[in-house]
């Protein structure tokens, strides 16, 4: 017989810890696992393993323990009540009333531990799920960042260009040979602007005039490229003007120019990597530098 109901015991001790037994079956298994030895040693051994299991869920256990501690206490009271009960002989209503009260405390203990079990897990799982969308999020931003970085390093002019591997030309250094009688077409800047046209004046020239009020004339010097006019404001004094062509294979992004004791010195020339990696002669890059204050030199450093 003890053995039969050892069988039973063993069988439902599993769904009594989980706290899904039915009252009968409580009533039962606690009455034998209260003079049952072996069913006793079985039940604290599964019931602490399934502590362990709980608090493996829980990260950091405070939560899951006390639980735990909780879900104990309340068991072996029970445990020794029910063990007292029978002792003393108790009639079984009482008795049954003794352990359903039991039961329910813990019935409500279990269920408010599994409800804070559910949302702690919930929380965890939340906490897990944000963590993964900020480290995407970093991650993208770190992606966005580079890809910034070297759209940067691509287009912004850090590679020098040795100032001897490209063409520049001084085109005119003093065009006092012509005179402004030469130049047959001139008229206002409204009339005569376009891309190619270079409009040339200084303070000499505009005096109290409006800037479209001055007359220009046009530069017919062979020298200068075709692609280019030259429109010299009536009054210009020919012989300041220098007009240097600089020419490279490279696309040229940048480069400096100064004047310094009438010396007009060209400096830092530099492109991007993409335009070093594009360079070639149908990108050539050419442009003219005008200055008429009486350079006498022009030099490239
Ligand atoms: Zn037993």
């Amino acid at each position: 017989m003890k053995n039969e109901i050892c069988i039973l015991v063993k069988d439902l001790l599993p769904s009594y810890i989980d706290g899904v037994c039915s009252e009968d079956s409580i009533t039962i298994i606690e009455n034998h696992i209260s003079e049952c030895e072996e069913c006793k040693a079985l039940y604290e051994s599964m019931k602490s393993d399934f502590m362990a299991d709980e608090d493996l869920y829980a990260d950091n256990g405070s939560a899951g323990s006390e639980e735990a501690s909780e879900f104990e206490t309340t068991g072996l009271a029970g445990n020794s009540t029910v063990g007292k009960d029978i002792d003393e002989g108790t009639s079984p209503s009482e008795k049954t009333g003794k352990v359903n009260s039991d039961y329910k405390y813990r019935e409500r203990n279990i269920g408010n531990g599994s409800d804070d079990y559910d949302r702690e897990l919930l929380k965890k799982v939340n906490e897990k799920i944000k963590k993964r969308e900020n480290k995407f999020k970093v991650a993208s931003l770190v992606a966005i960042a580079a890809a910034v970085v070297l759209i940067l390093v691509m287009f912004l002019p850090i590679v020098p260009v040795r100032h001897d591997s490209m063409d520049i030309r001084v085109l005119v250094n003093n065009m006092s040979n012509y005179s402004l009688d030469e130049f047959p077409e001139a008229g206002k800047f409204e009339d005569l602007k376009d891309d190619n046209t270079i409009f040339v004046y200084d303070d000499d020239c505009v005096k109290n005039k409006a800037f479209d009020e001055l007359t220009f004339y046009e530069v017919n010097a062979p020298i200068l490229p075709q692609d280019t006019t030259f429109m010299v404001a009536e009054g210009f004094d020919l012989s300041k003007l220098v007009v240097v062509e600089v020419s490279s294979n490279k696309i040229i992004k940048s480069y400096s120019y100064k004047e310094k004791n009438s010396r007009l010195v060209f400096s830092h020339f530099r492109t991007s990597l993409a335009g070093l990696i594009l360079s070639n002669d149908e990108n050539s890059f050419t442009t003219r530098v005008v200055n008429f204050d009486g350079v006498k030199e022009v030099v490239f450093e």
